[in-house]
């Protein structure tokens, strides 16, 4: 039933604007590649500078309101509960709109799309539990306290790899903050947010309280440019991050940046080789690599280099590429034309540096594969953790092994980059591991485990991967400010130029 999905005619989305289902301003239209075809199955539109500016105004409008700013915690609980029945309700549509659009593997979305409902009620569940303090002054007939506001208007721009799960991280908690939102997905990935239109509506959000437009890095630029946005949500690649900081720098607008990613998965003798190798895989190779917290380097203890090595590119070389909608298939193409070319691009400098390919290393020569923009599985030997290969995010299936001796070693290897996203420990040596996690800069540490999320637990990077954290209740108080009331309630204010009167 599924590979019917690729029958059905070219379908043009509209975007969502105040409540409206609108072209662009001058109907400018761009298509939606399947990157196992290559095929158009869908149009977006090219949002102009006009529709970016009508959006913002929509958005400023609904918070200016206040029918959603202020409305009781219950009821945006009550609208976020119904968002994430109907997103339930629709996970599969959902589900088969990312994987035509970039190319996933559907059971891999399938478990994605259903974690968005449990977004949703946990960030219901946090509108009704978003509180101030009481500040214990030692001043007399004085009480002072906080509270949370929402921030104001929210631009979120999201990248291509998980559009609908990057994109929920940031809508659950501004929504559940009061805040209202205008979202930029990516130019790769436009559709599946368009397709969550009718379910803002069917929730009975206000008009205006989530808006989309669609197009490339331009519209992103002149959103995030915009005056009428107070804070901005990004994630994407570290360039481009940085650039969108420095936006927002001009104008103090609020920004949290969600970005790039070299982890570091070390494996230790004393871990169980089965679990590590698996966990290893899963960290590179899962969504062809196509994720921020990719495991790209394995760091492997010398003294199981060899073996552990030749165990990686066994299972590696049995991986079976095909049609993401397929449920035999475990490693889908590249999401677009420009990352597949990044890819090859960069096992070049890998070869060119010295690496040694182990396997992989090209397009797969299966004419059954021809359409689809695939690349083998890679892992390269003989890398330094200087080389170029292991210092740049790939963002695709390429994975570098680099030994290391002791663990002094391993913690100066791992950290030796300029991101700080992830990384992954294999030891069954507790004291190790313990004596490790806080000596590694990165923002999650998993141990004999990898690539684990939850809505409920925080997630973000130090250095250049990030600034800020999403998901968790750390996650809701990013998307307010916080105010301090201060209230006189003793007898009377004294003379501020003359105490004894
Ligand atoms: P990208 O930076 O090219 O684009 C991300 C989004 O920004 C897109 O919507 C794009 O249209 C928009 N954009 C482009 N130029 C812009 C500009 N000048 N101003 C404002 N917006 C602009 O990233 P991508 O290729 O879509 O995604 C891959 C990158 O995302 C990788 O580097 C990956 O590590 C990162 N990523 C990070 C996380 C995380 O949580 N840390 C998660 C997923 C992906």
């Amino acid at each position: 039933m599924s590979a019917a999905i690729r029958d059905r005619p070219v379908r043009a989305w509209p975007m969502l604007v105040g409540g409206r289902r609108v072209p662009a301003a001058d109907g400018a239209t761009f298509p939606s590649i399947d990157p196992f075809t290559g095929r158009a199955w869908a149009t977006a539109p090219r949002a102009t500078a006009a529709d970016v500016d009508a959006a913002v105004a929509a958005a400023r409008a609904a918070f200016e309101s206040g029918d959603w700013a202020r409305a009781l915690p219950a009821q945006r609980a009550r609208l976020l509960r119904r968002l994430g029945d109907l997103v339930e309700r629709e996970a599969e549509d959902l589900a088969l709109v990312q994987v035509l659009e970039n190319g996933k593997l559907l059971r891999e979305v399938r478990g994605q799309a259903s974690a968005l409902a449990a977004h949703c009620h946990y960030f219901a569940g946090a509108a009704e539990h978003l509180h101030g303090h009481v500040v214990p002054l030692s001043v007399p007939d004085m009480l002072n306290y906080t509270v949370r506001e929402p921030v104001g208007v929210v631009a979120a721009i999201t990248p291509w790899n998980s559009p609908l799960s990057l994109l929920f991280w940031k809508l659950c908690p501004a929504l559940a903050a009061g805040n209202t939102v205008v979202v930029k997905p990516s130019e790769v990935t436009p559709v599946s947010t368009l397709a969550l239109a009718h379910l803002f509506e069917e929730a009975g959000f206000p008009p205006g309280v989530v808006n989309v437009v669609t197009g490339d890095g331009a519209v992103g630029a002149a959103l995030a440019a915009h005056p009428g946005v107070d804070r901005i949500a990004f994630t994407g690649s570290t360039a481009v991050g940085k650039a969108v900081a420095k936006t927002a720098a001009e104008r103090l607008a609020r920004v949290s940046l969600e970005l790039g990613g070299k982890s570091p998965n070390i494996v230790f003798p004393d871990a169980d080789i089965d679990n590590a190798v698996k966990g290893v895989l899963a960290g590179i190779f899962a969504a062809a690599g196509q994720t921020c917290l990719a495991g790209s380097r394995a760091l492997v203890h010398a003294d199981i280099l060899e073996d552990f090595t030749a165990r990686l590119v066994e299972r590696t070389r049995r991986l079976r590429l095909g049609d993401p909608l397929d449920a035999g298939t475990e490693v889908g193409p590249l999401a677009c034309r420009m990352q597949y070319d990044k890819v090859l691009h960069w096992i070049g400098v890998a070869r060119g540096e010295g690496a040694q390919v182990l396997c992989g290393g090209a397009r797969p020569d299966d004419p059954a594969l021809a359409q689809g923009l695939f690349v083998l599985p890679t892992i390269l030997g003989g890398v330094r953790n200087d080389m170029r290969i292991a210092r740049e995010e790939v963002f695709g299936p390429v994975l570098c092994v680099i030994p290391f001796r002791d663990e002094a070693e391993a913690v100066a290897i791992a950290n030796d980059t300029r991101f700080g996203l992830a990384a992954g420990l294999w030891t069954n040596d507790l004291r190790r591991a313990h004596r490790l996690v806080p000596r590694l800069r990165a923002g999650t540490v998993w141990v004999n485990t990898y690539r684990r999320t939850n809505h409920a637990t925080p997630f973000g990077g130090m250095k250049e991967s990030g600034l800020g954290r999403e998901n968790g209740l750390e996650a809701i108080h990013e998307y307010t400010e916080t105010k301090s009331v201060w209230i006189d309630h003793g007898p009377g204010i004294k003379d501020p130029f003359n105490p004894r009167a």
